[in-house]
């Protein structure tokens, strides 16, 4: 009999998966067959048994004793040492020069949320976490008061889904196969993106826009149904606030104007506004990469009030952690200790390198590889007085460069919570196999700190995991739960607005006071300069992040770029090029792509470079006025160093 988990990767589908384990060991895994995991095993999943079990697992704690080798020793040591670091920067500095850095490695509450709790009452400094959809989250929550939408379930009920900026035929394939069910229906798919994408290829229609350009896109079509008088007032006059001024706002974003900014013939963005008016109900489902961008912010806002104009609540889908019945501050005890030190997520680097950090934590994260600036991020933890611990599952880039490398568990090792930020379940993953080597999970690791460093604080700052989940999810959800491993969470409704006003505000009050433009004000889009290029980066179906890397290799450093910038750059395919932004130079292979369009080059977020580097030592480390990362309006130039024929890669 398999036992139930469910996968708290950072992946929107958060799939229910069945293991099998014989002999103590886990023998296979399968996709279980409830409503939303529908029995279809993604490619990561498939391949669990062999990365549980990889020989890059980091299986004891190590420190570095020079030129990248690392030294076993013994986890008492392993503490003693890390506490004294610790204690002597808290001393000496005091909590600001103590930098916590993680993410979304994993995202179960006791993993991810919890652990987070000494950090939290030392008051350390961690980063404001807004490298993945921070900017379109604060636009959804100006407008909205908060970022839930449609759940899938509500998928049944629509007519049309518009996906916009987003590639689930990749990065959520059991969404995407709920969206492909409007389709089978007889109603509509219309994707929005800058390039031909998996998810455009499958979908009934297809808009091509100019990189940046798409609040432009979204304007114009509210002028056009407010010019047609498409707008349902009745809704407008009940759930919404500030029509007036935006319907004022909305002359500037006449046809003539949005075509020479997006590149849309006019008659297709009046085609577009009518197949809204006569789709309904229909959902906007919004990229996250989409936003991570200049402008990325105005962008989401302008996008979102296209449903509320029709007369639908909440007609999108971007995140839905804050549509459940869920107290994560309550589990990072952000009740009883709110304040601390922030910095900007993409400006790690750079503060890196200002010398200020002397003791730097790393789990769930690999900074090295994932933040923009990727070469000051390296430089910043190569630093000789910072005291850089990482506490990870595989060799990941940033262990290699640790000064301590301490082994953590996978899912399948450890007792942990599990919500989704698309769906309503919830699960309880007790562990399928011992940890291995002398592994320890994220929580246990952290209260063994606190342990050494406040132990009259233990009782506070450790609570029993159980009964984090019971504050996490309420007493009688966790009592439902218990008796059967996994629990639907009731979502709030869609006709709930959290804004001051508590309606839709297409004019914001909020935003006027945040120092931010009452009414979306986009961009035209990104325009480089002469000879350069935009460069995209986007999910691979193969890995999460770096995750896989263990299993699938590294992905090759191919560069897409046009027919028309080929001929422009005279490039051909598998010529080797070299690429460089303001931030930093890479090497790689250039390919011609006709589902690129002029003025772009894109590749997949892990590729590597041909002379051994990361795409994100190009990355912008820019942050948009909402606060969130701009990796999608990188500028790049590209030159032929070499064709195939001649090729010998350089060394930088
Ligand atoms: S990685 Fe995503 S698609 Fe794969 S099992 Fe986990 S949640 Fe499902």
């Amino acid at each position: 009999m398999s036992i139930v988990l469910g996968c708290p990767r950072d992946c929107y589908d958060t799939c229910r998966l069945g293991v099998y384990v014989e002999g103590g060991r886990i023998s296979r895994v399968v996709a279980e067959n409830d409503r939303y995991t529908k029995g279809v095993l993604c490619p990561r999943a498939a391949k669990d048994v062999e990365r549980v079990y990889s020989p890059l697992r980091i299986l004891y704690p190590s420190i570095n004793i020079g030129g990248g080798v690392f030294k076993k020793i013994d986890w008492g040591y392993a503490i003693d040492l890390l506490v004294s670091r610790l204690r002597e920067v808290l001393e000496r500095y005091g909590p600001k020069y103590v930098l916590l850095l993680e993410y979304a490695g994993n995202r179960g509450i006791l993993t991810r949320h919890a652990s987070r709790r000494l950090w939290n009452y030392l008051a350390a400094t961690q980063t404001d976490r807004s490298i993945c959809n921070y900017s379109g989250a604060r636009a959804l929550k100006l407008v909205y008061g908060s970022t839930y939408g449609v759940f899938p379930d509500d998928i049944e009920q629509l007519n049309m889904a518009i996906i916009w900026g987003f590639n689930p035929a990749v990065s959520a394939i059991h969404l995407w196969r709920r969206i492909l069910g409007i389709k089978e229906r007889g109603g509509q798919i219309v994707t929005v993106d800058v390039r031909v994408t998996e998810t455009a290829r499958q979908s009934g229609s297809f808009i091509k826009v100019r990189p940046g350009s798409d609040g432009y896109l979204a304007l114009g079509i509210a002028r056009y149904l407010l010019e047609h008088n498409y707008i349902d007032r009745e809704f407008i006059e009940r759930y919404t606030y500030g029509f007036n001024e935006l319907a004022k706002h909305l002359d500037k974003y006449g046809l003539d104007t949005v075509e020479r900014a997006t590149g849309v013939p006019r008659n297709r963005i009046a085609e577009f506004a009518e197949m809204m008016v006569h789709g309904k109900p229909f959902a906007i489902f919004i990229g996250y990469g989409l936003q991570r961008r200049y402008g990325g912010g105005d962008i989401v806002r302008s996008i979102s009030i296209l449903p509320a104009l029709l007369g639908i609540h909440r007609g999108f889908y971007y995140s839905n952690t804050d549509g459940l019945p869920l107290n994560l501050a309550a589990v990072e005890g952000l009740d009883l200790w709110p304040s601390r030190n922030t910095i900007s997520m993409e400006k790690v680097g750079e503060e890196l390198c200002k010398g200020v950090y002397k003791f730097v934590y790393i789990h769930l994260h690999n900074p090295v590889a994932t933040l923009p600036n990727a070469n000051k991020v390296a430089e910043g933890l190569r630093q000789e007085d910072v005291f850089v611990v990482v506490h990870e599952t595989h060799w990941s880039d940033t262990a290699k460069i640790a000064d301590m490398v301490l082994p953590a568990p996978t899912f399948y090792e450890k007792l942990d919570l599990v919500y989704s930020y698309l769906h309503n379940m919830v699960y309880l993953n007790r562990p399928v196999i011992d940890p291995l080597g002398e592994s320890i999970g994220e929580y246990q690791l952290m209260c063994e700190i606190v342990k050494h460093i406040i132990p009259d604080s233990y009782a506070e700052l450790c609570p029993d995991p159980y009964k984090l989940f019971e504050i996490a999810i309420g007493k009688e959800n966790f009592e439902r739960l218990l008796n059967v491993g996994f629990i639907e969470l009731k979502t709030r409704p869609r006709d709930e607005y959290q804004t001051p006003t508590r309606r839709i505000e297409l004019y914001s009050t909020a935003a006027e006071r945040e120092g931010l433009p009452p009414l979306p004000v986009p961009s035209a889009g990104d325009y480089c300069n002469e000879g350069e290029l935009v460069l995209i980066t986007s999910a691979h179906p193969l890995y999460i992040h770096t995750q896989f890397e263990e299993i699938y290799g590294s992905k090759q450093s191919c560069i897409y770029i046009s027919l028309e910038d080929a001929e422009r750059f005279k490039l051909s395919s598998g010529d080797l090029v070299k690429v460089w932004s303001r931030r930093g130079t890479a090497i790689m292979v250039a390919n011609i792509d006709s589902n690129i369009s002029r003025g772009i080059a894109w590749t997949s977020r892990q590729a590597h470079t041909a002379d051994g580097r990361r795409i994100n030592v190009l990355l912008d480390d820019g942050v948009d006025s909402y606060g969130g990362a701009v990796l999608n309006s990188t500028c790049i130039k590209i030159q032929k160093i070499a064709t195939t024929d001649t090729m010998e890669i350089p060394t930088s």
